[in-house]
């Protein structure tokens, strides 16, 4: 069985997740050539604290910072360090919060300055992935039926999907049942009852699905090195729709005025 919220529990919920929201929102409105990973940490881990919460990955599993920072071939988990971002990079910045108990967990794939079009055609078709999980994400559907429209769409596309990390459910532990994995079969895995809690995060690579773990111990990288994109939302299952506690609306509303 798993673990439905109550609507009091949800609404803790949505706090953080829209706390996370808004702390993206904030790196949106630096992130740019020549700024270093770790001052985009700091924008956001400033902007939690003033908000009432505390960063939900600091000292998570010994994590080091506020933010993952995963540049072009991390996929996820980069370390925020004194690395410069450049002209045409792409960023994936995952943000957690924790607050009356609970956690939001959210995370945005940014452009640096311009991108080459086969890498913008990555994240919007990640951005799609993400959608049609969502979409899936209903009452009475099964995890399999998330994870195979992810993985289908970013397969029909050209793109791989990495095997090794997965979506979970999300509540006062950041990483609760069950996984939400970004690849599998139609109808198969656990039943998603109304109220359940879940980050779906599908984490798409231009090149081969393959990653490894960096000698950091943290950083997971394409074997190929080539590019890996990354969104991440949290929803409520709802009967026919699910209900989204994040959002990119604040992101979006930066990007578009810069
Ligand atoms: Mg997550
Ligand atoms: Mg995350």
């Amino acid at each position: 069985m798993l673990a439905i919220k109550t609507e009091e529990e949800i609404e803790l919920l949505r706090l953080n997740n829209d706390l996370v929201s808004k702390t993206l929102a904030e790196v949106a409105k630096i992130v740019r050539p020549g700024i270093t990973t770790k001052e985009l940490d700091h924008r956001a881990e400033e902007f939690i604290r003033d908000n009432g919460a505390k960063p939900g990955f600091l000292g998570y599993d010994g994590f080091p910072a506020t933010l993952c920072v995963s540049v072009n071939d991390v996929v996820v988990h980069g370390i925020p360090s004194n690395r410069v971002l450049h002209e045409g990079d792409i960023v994936s910045v995952d943000c957690g919060t924790y607050m009356h108990g609970f956690y939001g967990d959210s995370a945005y794939t940014f452009e640096v300055g311009d991108v080459a079009p086969q890498v913008k055609r990555l994240l919007r078709v990640t951005r799609e992935c993400l959608e049609h999980g969502v979409e899936a994400a209903v009452e009475g559907a099964r995890i399999g039926d998330v994870s195979h429209a992810i993985q289908t769409h970013a397969e029909s596309n050209g793109y791989s999907v990495v095997r090794e990390l997965v979506g979970h459910g999300l509540g006062r532990d950041m990483h609760e049942s069950p996984e939400v994995p970004n690849y599998g079969n139609k109808g198969r895995g656990p039943k998603l009852p109304a109220g359940l809690v879940i980050c779906i995060e599908p984490m798409i690579n231009l090149g081969t699905r393959y990653v490894y773990q960096d000698s950091d111990g943290w950083a997971v990288r394409t074997q190929d090195g080539k590019p890996s994109a990354h969104y991440e939302l949290a929803v409520v299952v709802r009967n026919g729709k699910a209900e989204t506690l994040s959002t990119f609306q604040y992101v979006e509303q930066v990007i578009t005025k810069s």
